[in-house]
Parts: C-alpha cells; sequence; structure tokens
C-alpha cells in the first residue's frame, strides 16, 4: 500500500501541514491501494510563493531553452511508460486501451507544444504598434480524475512554452499517477519552482488557487458546475480563466452513411473511457425512417462491448472511478426508465461476475427525446440515448439544442454535406466520419462547455498577455 505525504514544492518534496487523510480505493474491487495526505491552505501559500519567486527568473527564459526543457520533460515520461500506465488502470480503472492512448497524448503534448513554439510570435507588428507577447504569471492548474496526468502534461506544457510557473492541484483521487507524474518532472532536472503540486480538496486548496492574488491564471479542467464556482472566485483579482467544462455531444448520422460501420463505431465511442470522457458522443442521432435497423444494429454492436478487468487487452469498459460516480450514472438510468426512454440493452446494477467493483452494463436507451433528462444532463458513464430526427435541419436543430457545446460529430458519405452541417453545429469540435483528435487545433467549448482554448498556439495565447508598445 503507498502513502503519499509530500507536497512538491520548489523542487523538492516537502513535508506537508495539512493532516487530513484520503483513501486510495481501486474501483475495480473497492480494495485500499494506498493513501494521501491532502495539503491545507497553508501548503498551498508555500506553493504559490515558490511559483511566484520562480516566475521572476522562468518568464525571461527565451524559445531556445523552453524547448529544452520541453525535450528533457519528454524523456522522463517517456522512462516511465509502463508504471504510468499501470498505476492509471489501478487508480483510476480505466481500460488499457484507453489508458495507453492517455499515455501517448502525455508525451504527444510535450511534442506539440515543442513545434508550436518553433512557429510562435512572441513579438508582432500590429498597425503602427509592437505587441509583445508576455507571460502571464504563476497559473493554477485545477484537474480532474478521468485522465489526470495528460491534462496536467498539456497545460504544464503550455505553462512551459510561455515562460509562466504553476501550483496544481489534482483530483485526490489521482494522488497515485500525480506522484508518478511529479517525480517524472522532478528527474528533468527543472528550474526550482517552476511546477509545484499540493494534492488536496477543492474547497480547500482549490479554493485558496482561486482566491489567491497571485495567481494570475486558472486552467481548469472539471465540471461546469465547479468551473462557473471557479470563474466567480476568480473574477475578484481578475484572474484569467480557461475552462474546459462538460459536453453532451451529438453524434449525427446523415441518411447517406453506411450504418453498418457507423452505428457501431458510434456506440463503441459512446463509451470511450468508459463513458467518462467529455467529448464522449452520448447523444446518437438518426433517421426516424431507419430507427429499427439502427435499433438492431446498436444493440448488437453493445452486446460485444466487454464490461470487465481494466488491465485485460480486450475490455472496453472499466469501472466508475468511485461509488459516487456508480451511484449517479445508476440515478440516471432510473431516471431514463422513469421518463419512459425505451431501454435496448443494459440497464441498472452490476453485470454479472462484477459485483465487487463499480461496474455499470453497458447501457443504450433509445426512442429518447431531446427534452428528455437523459439527453440533456451529462451522466459521465457508459449510457448511450438515441434520438431520431426528421430531416437534416431537424437533426441540426437537436444537436444544438444543449446548454453544452465541446464536441459533434457527423457521419456522411458525402463529405462536403457533413462539412456543411459541421458548420452549423455550436461546438467547439466537430469530427467527420469518426473520431479525430489534432493537438495543433484548438480545443475548447462553446456555451456552458466551457471558456478559452486549449492546444496549439490558440491554447498558448491563453498563457500569455499582449503588450502594444507605441512609440
Ligand atoms: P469536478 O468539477 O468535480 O472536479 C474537478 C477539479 O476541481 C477537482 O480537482 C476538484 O477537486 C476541483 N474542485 C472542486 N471544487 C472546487 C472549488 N470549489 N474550487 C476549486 N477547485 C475545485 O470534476 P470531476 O468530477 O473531477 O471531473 C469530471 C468532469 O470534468 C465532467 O463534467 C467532465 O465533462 C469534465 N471534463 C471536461 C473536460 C474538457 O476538456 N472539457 C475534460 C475532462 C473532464
Amino acid at each position: 500500500m503507498k502513502r503519499i505525504d509530500k507536497a512538491y514544492i520548489n523542487g523538492q518534496f516537502t513535508e506537508l501541514h495539512g493532516k487530513q487523510i484520503f483513501d486510495l480505493i481501486n474501483p475495480s474491487n473497492h480494495e485500499k491501494i494506498g493513501e494521501v495526505i491532502l495539503g491545507d491552505e497553508i501548503d498551498t501559500r508555500n506553493a504559490i510563493a515558490a511559483a511566484k519567486k520562480a516566475f521572476k527568473t522562468f518568464s525571461k527564459t527565451n524559445v531556445v531553452e523552453r524547448i529544452e526543457i520541453l525535450k528533457n520533460l519528454k524523456k522522463a515520461v517517456e522512462k516511465r511508460e509502463k508504471e504510468l500506465i499501470d498505476t492509471m488502470i489501478l487508480e483510476y480503472g480505466g481500460t488499457r486501451q484507453f489508458c495507453t492512448i492517455a499515455y501517448q497524448n502525455m508525451v504527444g503534448a510535450f511534442d506539440h507544444m515543442i513545434e508550436t513554439l518553433q512557429h510562435f510570435e512572441f513579438e508582432r507588428k500590429v498597425g503602427s504598434a509592437l505587441v509583445e507577447m508576455t507571460s502571464l504569471g504563476v497559473v493554477g492548474i485545477i484537474t480532474p480524475w478521468n485522465s489526470s496526468n495528460s491534462f496536467i502534461c498539456n497545460k504544464f506544457a503550455t505553462a512551459v512554452a510561455a515562460g509562466c510557473t504553476v501550483v496544481v492541484k489534482p483530483s485526490e483521487m489521482s494522488a497515485l499517477q500525480t506522484q508518478l507524474i511529479i517525480e517524472c518532472f522532478h528527474e528533468a532536472a527543472l528550474p526550482e519552482g517552476v511546477f509545484n503540486v499540493v494534492n488536496g480538496l477543492g474547497n480547500v486548496v482549490g479554493n485558496e488557487i482561486v482566491n489567491h492574488p497571485d495567481i494570475a491564471k486558472i486552467s481548469f479542467t472539471g465540471s461546469t458546475q465547479t468551473g462557473k464556482m471557479i470563474a466567480k472566485g476568480a473574477v475578484d483579482s481578475m484572474k484569467r480563466v480557461t475552462l474546459e467544462l462538460g459536453g453532451k455531444s451529438p453524434n449525427i448520422i446523415l441518411d447517406d452513411a453506411d450504418f453498418e460501420k457507423a452505428i457501431p463505431q458510434a456506440v463503441f465511442g459512446a463509451y470511450m473511457n468508459s463513458g467518462q470522457a467529455c467529448i464522449a458522443p452520448t447523444r446518437l442521432l438518426v433517421p426516424q425512417s431507419r430507427l429499427e435497423e439502427v435499433n438492431q444494429l446498436a444493440k448488437e454492436a453493445a452486446l460485444q462491448v466487454v464490461v470487465g478487468d481494466p488491465a485485460n487487452e480486450n475490455t472496453n469498459v472499466g469501472p466508475m472511478v468511485s461509488e459516487k460516480q456508480y451511484e449517479r450514472v445508476q440515478h440516471y438510468i432510473q431516471v431514463g426508465l422513469d421518463e419512459n426512454a425505451e431501454l435496448l440493452v443494459g440497464g441498472m446494477g452490476k453485470p454479472e461476475g462484477l459485483e465487487n467493483g463499480n461496474f455499470v452494463k453497458a447501457t443504450v436507451f433509445t426512442n429518447v427525446r431531446n427534452d428528455m433528462r437523459i439527453a440533456q444532463k451529462e451522466i459521465f458513464g457508459p449510457v448511450l440515448s438515441i434520438i431520431s430526427y426528421q430531416n437534416d435541419e431537424d437533426a441540426i436543430a437537436i444537436a444544438n439544442d444543449t446548454l453544452y457545446g465541446l464536441a459533434a460529430y457527423v457521419t456522411s458519405s458525402d463529405e462536403n454535406r457533413a462539412l456543411k452541417v459541421a458548420s452549423r453545429i455550436e461546438a467547439g469540435r466537430v469530427c467527420i466520419n469518426g473520431f479525430k483528435h489534432d493537438p495543433l487545433a484548438p480545443f475548447g467549448g462553446f456555451k456552458q462547455s466551457g471558456i478559452g482554448r486549449e492546444f496549439g498556439a490558440f491554447g498558448l495565447e491563453e498563457y500569455l498577455e499582449p503588450k502594444s508598445i507605441l512609440v
């Protein structure tokens, strides 16, 4: 059993002032696998002070030096590949398939920021002004549990590229994963105080970061509810915010698509990261005239989904991260039944033989109306809603009838037709014919899915302040 009892402050593993203990539980079998001592406000202030001091010199580094640091960070992460993947599976219950991709995203974050830096203009001529893109200051990074180290790597790589220093508050449920990434970054011999981490609760460590005057910006990934609280708190000291929040992404299958391929892909896609993915296409929009065929194909696909031990190569859906998350998903399945959506596959309770973990049955509802709660709320579990539409206009209207706007998907055999539909969807990312990711392209949400963008040059600009110099 592992015990995490230090913060990482000013380049050192540091004794904590906080005393509260939080148990780390394996979501696959409920065994205790470790414990973490949670930091408090004093630990957080110490971390912020270290980052503030380091900013003075780190913000003066040049692009060549920052690229060197990013290369060292990448090398250090590459050395611990197996442990990083295995610990994520153990602590979070992510499937091996997903955790391998998450690991590739960690490494990729450094590569893509290096590439971005190589083309980025920190000085620009705009009209008669010289515009200098200056480092913002100390960034507070607050992350969720659903791909913890990918978020930390991406946000920290961007901060390094911008010459910012950071204080990270990860989810308390990710302490083993966090410890590993700290060890990697420690190995990379960063200048002291550039990277600081305090494990702790949102309303303690997170709250201190949000309210502290020496934090210039918050980069947050998490729920819309928490994001709103953070934005409200940040405004008092005019902190900049990047908020990557929830989603309820539509997946429009146009009537000319190859249904035999598109429907199984849509079902497996909805279950990405065991359904605990902000970009999961959880609303499947299909032509009314083809609903029976879709139901048949979706049912066949969902019955093929392997729910079980996340360490197995062939598992598609692992356990929910916690019992609380399991209960939340059960609640929404019950809501779907109460609202008279038609249950096609899955349903309440645990799959047979998996009673000891937080496992949910791969579930599909059909004949769902878009005003039902299961179509509007982010469930964050393996629950797919099939909604039928009359024509393309109707499909677009349903897709946009949501508070969210993070991602969307369109499938058609005619790329131009799909493009026309895509351009009318209110979402930060629309993928045509499959699930795509380009880390140089901006990522972020319309509407209540967030504020600001991450990745590439758009992401980097969010860590910089433009200063116009007029002579
Ligand atoms: P959460 O909002 O509950 O917690 C996220 C982080 O915020 C945690 O570290 C938590 O401790 C902290 N926090 C909680 N209260 C706080 C407060 N008052 N002040 C400061 N920090 C506080 O989210 P979660 O349950 O950990 O993660 C799941 C959510 O994250 C889902 O809604 C999902 O859609 C979203 N998410 C979004 C993206 C994206 O890129 N848009 C990616 C992954 C997850």
